[in-house]
Parts: structure tokens; sequence; C-alpha cells
């Protein structure tokens, strides 16, 4: 992957204006985003995403002391300028993490190096105790840190479905060693049935499944991130990274991908999500990290983030 092709911001950015979600395409009703009564069905406690207290990793049956992610002495400079400067922090096995701070903090830089999209200067990323630093995003990929993408322009003239196919799979190394053995028919029906089976099962669980057959390019805004989060499922991550998932995004539809990425984590997902409003971090996630000017300013819980006067300061002082 090429750095020059590289934005300030890897990702869906707060600068490009996703259209409302005046829903397009919705034709369902019964899925449509103002459902409340999703979060009742499974007897999870009648709470708003937004409003619910993080469970503890303990809650959802994961091993706790386990940190997935390592990021050691991260520094990363453009020309003169330090993006990312001795950055270093763990995240824990099935929790929700946030990285949050102010514009310019460096929080898409850090995203950035993590998944592969940038070389850092200096410092090591280890992922499941083996060190991924220097490796291209797809390798990265396939150990099971997972990011999303926009969907580029040519998926757009794609459908849900087909999107959903091409979505690259986990265990690509297999699947390439697998193409050059003679293998029978029925081994390779065998393999398309259950990737189908499971595009399908993921469909249905970011109730994005009656849009199928819907081009991608028709999609609203949030529906696209639905479907980023969906293709990111596609390689069998056991960590997301997500980089301002809810930018454009409107407020029933935030909630609803609040309570799916809180399902995913009581599943025993982990997630890191950089985001720059800080309520929506401090009430959704256990552990937060705060940026400012290339540096992490603050690393706790978010009772001790509000606490924490250098954090009031950097927001204030910042242009947040
Ligand atoms: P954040 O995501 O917290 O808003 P970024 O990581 O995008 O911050 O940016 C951190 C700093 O690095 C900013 O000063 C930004 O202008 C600079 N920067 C980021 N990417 C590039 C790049 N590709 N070229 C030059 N400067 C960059
Ligand atoms: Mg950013």
């Amino acid at each position: 992957m090429s750095e020059s092709d590289d934005t300030t911001d890897g990702s869906t950015s707060t600068e490009e204006p996703i259209e409302n979600d005046s829903k397009p395409v919705e034709t369902d009703s019964e899925t449509a985003e103002g459902d409340s009564t999703a979060a009742d069905e499974d007897g999870s406690p009648d709470t708003t995403a937004s409003e619910r207290t993080p469970d503890t990793p303990e809650d959802a049956g994961v091993p706790t002391g386990s940190t997935p992610l390592e990021v050691e002495g991260l520094r990363r400079t453009f020309g003169g300028i330090v993006a990312v400067d001795d950055v270093s922090f763990d995240v824990e096995a099935g929790t929700l993490t946030g990285l949050i701070g102010p514009n310019g903090a460096g929080k898409s830089t850090t995203f950035n190096l993590i998944t592969g999209m940038l070389e850092p200067d200096a410092g090591t990323v280890r992922f499941n105790g083996e060190e991924i630093t220097g490796l291209q995003p797809h390798e990265i990929a396939n150990q099971g840190l997972a990011r999303t993408f926009q969907i580029a322009r040519e998926l757009e003239e794609m459908t849900v479905l087909e999107n959903m196919m091409l979505a690259p799979k986990g265990q690509v190394g297999e699947s390439l060693w697998r193409s050059v053995m003679p293998i029978t028919r029925d081994e390779v029906r065998e393999q398309e049935t259950e990737q189908l089976e499971r595009v399908w099962e993921v469909l249905d669980f970011f109730e994005i499944d009656h849009l199928a057959d819907e081009y991608a390019g028709n999609l609203s805004g949030g529906q696209r991130k639905l479907l980023e989060m969906a293709r990111a499922l596609l390689t069998d991550p056991d960590m997301l990274l997500l980089d301002e998932p809810f930018a454009g995004v409107n407020p029933s539809l935030e909630k609803r991908l609040l309570e799916h990425i809180h399902e995913l984590r009581e599943q025993g997902y982990t997630f890191l999500i950089v985001e720059h409003d800080m309520d929506l971090i401090m009430n959704n996630c256990e552990r937060v990290i705060v940026m400012h000017q290339g540096r992490v300013l603050k690393d706790g819980t978010p009772a001790e983030i509000k606490e924490s006067e250098e954090v009031i300061e950097a927001y204030l002082g910042g242009e947040v």
C-alpha cells in the first residue's frame, strides 16, 4: 500500500459530507432504523446503547489480563510534523477501548500505523503476542486484526451481496494454496456454500439482509457503515479497529451501530474505536486513551479521564 495515496485520515472522515440517512432504499419497515425493540429481544437491559453501563469483560466470559494489541514507542513524522510521538498502550481482550483526542492529535495516524497503512519511524506493534510492525494491511487482517474500509467506487456499482462475496476472507494463505491444488467440485461447492451461509449470517446480524440486492451506491451513509463493518467481520477477526465509525451517521443509526458493537463485544470481540466525540466514548467504553499533540495524555477508565485536569484543558484549549 503506497503511503502517498493515504490521506490524513485513512478511513471515512468527517470531511466527506455523507448524505443523511433519509433511507433511500429502506424497504422493510420492520427493520427500520428507529426500531427500539431490538435490544429487548435477547432479554438485554432495557437501556439504549448510548446509556448502557459497560459490562466488564468477565461478564462476557472473556479471560481478562490478556492484551491482544500492544503498541510500544510508536513514532511517525511527516516532514517537520511529529504526528505520533512515543505512543504506547495496550488493549485488553474483550474490551471496548476508545482512542480520543482533539483534531490533529494523531489518532488516525496511530490507527494507520497499527493497521499497516503507514510505516512507523520507530516503535513496535504486537498482535496476539506476535510483532506485526511493517506488515502489509492484508497480512495484518489475516492475523485477525480487522479494520473497516470505505466502499470503493467500483464496489458502489455492485450489490450488497456481491460486496460481501468479494470481501477479503480469512485464511487467504490456505485458499491460495487450495487454488493450486487439485480439488474436487464437491469441495468447491462446499466452500462456496459455507461462505454464502456466513455472508447471510453477517448480513442478518447487521439487519441489512433485506438490502442484499441493492447497489452499494444507493445505500445511505449509515447503511454503508453497516456494510463496511459486515465486510470487516468476514475476515473472521479477533479484534476490530474502527476510525470514526459514527461520522455522518444519524442518531438512530448511531444507536443501532452501537448496539451491534456492544453485542459483538459480548460475544468476545475486542474493539479499539477512534473517535473525537468524547461523550460517546465515555458512555460506551470501559477504557479510554486520550491523545493530544501526538502523545498519550491519559489512559484510564471513563471516570478517571473525566477527573483529569490535563484532559479537560486539552479539550477546552483545542479546536474540538
Ligand atoms: P487526528 O486523527 O487525531 O485528527 P491525524 O493523525 O490525522 O490526527 O493527524 C495528526 C497530525 O499529523 C496533524 O498535524 C496532521 O496534519 C498530520 N498528518 C497526518 N497525516 C499526514 C500526512 N499524510 N501528511 C502530512 N501530515 C499529516
Ligand atoms: Mg482522524
